[in-house]
């Protein structure tokens, strides 16, 4: 039923964790897919590899998120290559312990700029595009911190937070336009973000007391909701937050 075929995607940060395993199942689905990564270019060409097993061309792309210069060449590499990008998935993120008082502004200014900036670059680099198209998908993969808060990360809440704010914005803005944007908002996932609070024995056993479906999600659990959303059986869902938690917080 879920059909990706002859659309385009873009993953940020598809080189590991969730956006590879979005990468994967849009392929699975029949899109073609483009991923970008900030350093681990092994990452990227492992999950390219995966991508191309389930028959997709996989283009991989270095930007680094923050950086307008390299999201704008990563725009135009994609275009040059297939000439038309149906889906664009804001994935890419950082997520970083600071204690308020005593962060850096550097610190601050790093998780903003990677998650919220990030996200807002590569948005502006593509709609032009989707607007000539009169069509495209926009999927922002947002967090459980971003609508409740969380302690020791407010720099990466407000990230997230801001990131709902900003896709609520344009999914108004431009879905008279046909293009549609929504957000994706895991809770905890297993990836190496989190791998290092979820390999802790303490840790894990209370963490999956707070959720109750008794466990974290796979990255593959929040591919899932991401490819519904990129697929035309989604298309009147719009400015959604989808929340992918296993029931730890409910909202809406
Ligand atoms: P991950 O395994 O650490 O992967 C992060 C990805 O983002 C990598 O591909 C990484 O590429 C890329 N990235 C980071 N900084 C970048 C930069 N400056 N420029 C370009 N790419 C950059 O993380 P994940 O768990 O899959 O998380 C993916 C998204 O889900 C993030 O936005 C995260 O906030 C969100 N999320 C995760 C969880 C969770 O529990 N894991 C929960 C809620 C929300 P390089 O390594 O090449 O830089």
């Amino acid at each position: 039923m879920i059909s990706l075929l002859g659309k385009v995607a873009l993953v940020t940060g598809g080189s590991r964790g969730i956006g590879a395993a979005v990468a994967v199942m849009m392929a699975k689905a029949g899109a073609t897919v483009a991923l970008t990564y900030g350093k681990s270019k092994h990452d990227a060409v492992r999950t390219a590899h995966r991508v191309a097993r389930c028959g997709s061309e996989c283009l991989i792309i270095r930007a680094n998120v923050a950086r307008s210069g390299d999201v704008r060449k990563a725009v135009r590499i994609l275009l040059d290559h297939f000439g038309r990008i149906d889906i664009l998935v804001n994935n890419a993120g950082i997520w970083k312990r600071g204690a308020i008082g005593t962060m850096t502004e550097q610190q601050w200014d790093e998780t903003l700029d990677v998650n919220l900036k990030g996200t807002f670059l590569f948005c502006n680099a593509v709609v032009p595009v989707m607007k000539k198209q009169k069509a495209g998908k926009i999927i922002n993969i947002a967090s459980t911190a971003g609508q409740r808060g969380e302690p020791f990360y407010s720099h990466y809440a407000a990230s997230k937070g801001g990131m709902i704010a900003f896709t609520k914005a344009i999914a108004a803005e431009l879905a008279p336009q046909g293009i549609i944007a929504n957000c994706v908002s895991p809770g905890w996932v297993y990836t190496d973000m989190t791998s290092r609070d979820l390999d802790d024995r303490r840790q894990i056993g209370q963490i999956n007391k707070s959720i109750p479906r008794g466990r974290v999600a796979t990255p593959e659990e929040i591919a899932g909701p991401v490819v519904f959303l990129a697929s035309d059986l989604a298309n009147h869902i719009v400015g959604a937050v989808i929340n992918v938690n296993g029931g730890s917080v409910l909202f809406g």
